[in-house]
């Protein structure tokens, strides 16, 4: 690839770091960008810099944002009473597309891994405690990933909230174990999220 100029190898070597892209589909990818027109590519780089710029976590429950509340926490039809509780934004991202759930979110970022080091401190789920008020709070629902990680993260939050009033509950039924809820289809996630049991 040393044929091409220095510009033209810069982005292949950028594009080649994006998961899934190798250095020919980024060869491919930079080609059809400097062929584009214009304003195209002019939008592409700039619609990467607002992404940096403007995306942050939401202050509630800690899902991308380009506001101070999300888009979920900000809007009056959502039941604020509900919460369900994810590791990741992709999680979170899986149960929307279900349409089976019309409450809010709380994304911890990670679940506990005494193997990796990763304690309750390491994830947001002081945070959660802080927004589980008995007063405000009717049910949480635990929808954190079906493996080992994700059980010992369940239920170390069943532990701390079991005394409050406050509803726990579990997603499980079809849900495989071990899965990735980012590659669970549609009718799972729905049937989860209906026979989500309580302790
Ligand atoms: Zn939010």
């Amino acid at each position: 690839m040393k044929y091409y100029p220095d510009p033209i190898l810069k982005l292949i070597n950028s594009l080649s770091k994006l998961p899934g892209i190798g250095k020919k589909t980024a060869e491919r990818l930079a080609l059809h960008i400097l062929h584009a027109p214009n304003h195209e590519a002019v939008t592409l780089a700039a619609d990467i810099i607002e992404l940096k710029n403007s995306i942050r976590l939401c202050t509630v429950c800690f899902a991308l944002s380009d506001k101070d509340k999300c888009r979920i926490c900000s809007d009056p039809l959502r039941d604020k009473s509900l919460i369900c509780v994810v590791e990741n934004p992709t999680d979170m991202a899986a149960i929307e597309k279900s349409n089976a759930f019309s409450g809010t979110y709380h994304i911890l970022g990670g679940a506990l891994s005494p193997i990796d080091g990763i304690g309750p401190d390491d994830i947001r789920i002081k945070e959660l405690f802080k927004r589980a008020d008995p007063e405000k709070i009717k049910e949480i629902i635990l929808a954190t990933k079906t493996n080992v990680e994700g059980e010992a993260t369940a239920s170390y939050i069943l532990e701390k909230l079991k005394k409050t009033k406050i509803r726990i509950t579990r997603i499980a039924s079809g849900i495989p174990m071990g899965s990735d809820l980012q590659y669970i289809d549609q009718l799972t996630m729905q049937k989860a999220m209906e026979k989500r049991y309580g302790f």
